[in-house]
């Protein structure tokens, strides 16, 4: 009979888990299992919304927070109402530098295609926020390096890149 289903890659009958003769098994009509290849592949229009301004900055290397004028609060990233007091902030440039506050290898790249290399996420301190910003760590040697303190700055890409987010990243600041 010809192929009626082009993605079916096979058809299985897989054996009880628990080893439990047919008669004792209450998932014996569920075990032939059919694996089909399937791709997926999804297109967003997605709005940045009141966060806009944070990601079209990052094209001129400016990191915006915000402050909120009541308590005080430093949001990075940037939150467009302050999360203490619900007072709608002001943008604030921060320098590019801070310190290393975590880091960890992340199993998987960026979906965005910015990467391929092993990808290292770390939450830095900038100098004057009163949150940690989490973004790629890069450039950093030995991985054990990435110690709570370290140093870090800001770098930027030079060529184009996908998403905003992967116009800069942070490295050791030495
Ligand atoms: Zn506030």
């Amino acid at each position: 009979m010809a192929e009626r289903v082009v993605s079916k890659l096979k058809v299985v009958t897989l054996p009880d888990p628990l080893a439990r003769p047919p008669a004792e098994d209450p998932w014996r009509e569920f075990r032939q299992v059919e694996v089909i290849d399937l791709k997926l592949e999804f297109r967003f229009r997605h709005s940045l919304g009141k966060y806009s301004r944070f990601f079209l900055e990052l094209e001129h290397r400016r990191l915006m927070a915000t402050r909120c004028p009541r308590c005080g609060a430093v949001w990075m990233p940037p939150r467009p109402a302050c999360g203490n007091d619900l007072v709608v902030t002001e943008w604030l440039e921060l320098p590019g530098r801070g310190t290393l506050a975590a880091a960890t290898e992340c199993a998987y790249t960026l979906t965005t295609g910015g990467g391929k290399d092993r990808l290292v996420l770390g939450y830095v301190a900038l100098e004057g926020a009163s949150t940690l910003l989490l973004q790629q760590i890069r450039n950093y040697g030995d991985p054990r390096r990435l110690t709570v303190g370290l140093p870090v700055r800001a770098v930027w890409a030079e060529g184009p890149v996908n998403h905003p987010m992967e116009l800069f990243w942070f490295e050791p600041a030495d």
